[in-house]
């Protein structure tokens, strides 16, 4: 098959042929249709984020065809979903049905975090497109407990983005509670879904961009945002909560300031600058500050079969495999709204 593959920090990725995998017990053999670019793809390029065992294939937005099922898995409870986790398992994916495969690849389901509904923070979990091949190559294998059906109404260039900046974008407003005006700090893949459905629950979603950014201030209008400027600009009401995509702790301080009493920020990357000190009185009057990690397949669940009733549209800019670099590339300029997709 042909893949893109990740060889050391720096690099960008180099195109090769290698064997199609073959996927082990309680596996699922996926020929991959459309896979998401994420910024957390480039803090893996950069090194913010560590790849412990290179090479490997990077992307985790990943929408495919299952084409063989591996062997079932014969140790007793190994297939069952952790307590907690919503235990009804999806039914098995056979060869032809169309799956997901998200960011969160694999976690031990016995550990406290587990077993009491937060598998996204379990030490021992795996990640797709970090610590198991992704999905920037013509196949892939996943562990079929962490596949999930992909709405109907979606064509697959369309529903990658769903995966990631979909997901944790919804674990994301989960954070928010039930704050009615929602402040979205970088306007990228992750805050073009979420205007959507804050429109669609009846909050107010505001777009904050670079200062002069009026094309994806534009765009954050188009889809539903009730105001857009600058990271820099007061918004005209208080926030209720704010959440902060762009990886840049600057905005921290910027978005406490702009938030009402008892206000959260949520921090939505994997990777952020460093966060400038600022007075004690931004967080004064009970606002909240904390971040968002990975998602759990609760997350999944409830957020799929949503997306379609919003219902998302989301905006693509689709690349061919072997332009993957380009795609990364296109993400760090701004070179595009909504999301890269690699199409193999
Ligand atoms: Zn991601
Ligand atoms: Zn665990």
């Amino acid at each position: 098959m042909r893949a893109m593959l990740f060889e050391r920090v720096g690099d960008p990725l180099r195109a090769v042929e290698r064997d199609s995998p073959s996927p082990g017990p309680g596996e699922l053999l996926i020929r991959v249709h459309a896979c998401a670019v994420c910024r957390t793809d480039l803090h893996l390029l950069d090194g913010e984020v560590e790849i412990d065992e290179p090479p490997r294939i990077l992307g985790h937005q990943i929408v495919g065809t299952v084409e063989a099922v591996g062997a079932p898995v014969e140790a007793p409870g190994a297939q069952v979903d952790a307590p907690g986790e919503n235990a009804s398992p999806a039914p098995a994916a056979i060869p032809g049905d169309r799956v997901g495969v998200p960011w969160l690849g694999w976690t031990d389901g016995t550990c406290a975090w587990c077993r009491s509904g937060r598998e996204n923070l379990c030490p021992r979990a795996r990640f797709t497109g970090r610590d198991i091949d992704g999905g920037y190559a013509e196949y892939t294998v996943a562990d079929a407990r962490f596949c999930f059906p992909i709405p109907h109404a979606y064509p697959d260039e369309q529903a990658a983005p769903l995966m990631c900046a979909g997901l944790i974008g919804y674990r994301a407003l989960r954070l928010c509670g039930d704050a009615r005006r929602i402040g979205l700090y970088g306007f990228g893949a992750s805050a073009h879904i979420l205007a959507q459905v804050c429109a669609a629950q009846g909050r107010e979603a505001y777009a904050f961009t670079r200062a002069g950014d009026e094309r994806t201030q534009a765009f954050a209008r188009e889809l539903g945002a009730v105001w857009a400027g600058a990271s820099e600009e007061r918004p005209p009401h208080e926030l209720d909560a704010a959440i902060i995509f762009a990886p840049v702790g600057a905005l921290v301080p910027l978005a406490l300031a702009a938030l009402a009493p008892a206000g959260t920020v949520v921090c939505g990357g994997i990777h952020m600058s460093d966060i400038p000190s600022f007075p004690y009185e931004l967080l004064w009057q009970e606002r909240v500050l904390r971040s968002v990690a990975n998602l759990t397949r609760t997350d999944a669940r409830e957020f799929l079969p949503l997306a379609p009733q919003v219902p998302v549209r989301t905006r693509v800019s689709a690349y061919p495999l072997e332009r993957a670099n380009e795609a990364l590339d296109d993400l760090r300029q701004v070179r595009f709204t909504g999301s890269a997709v690699i199409v193999p």
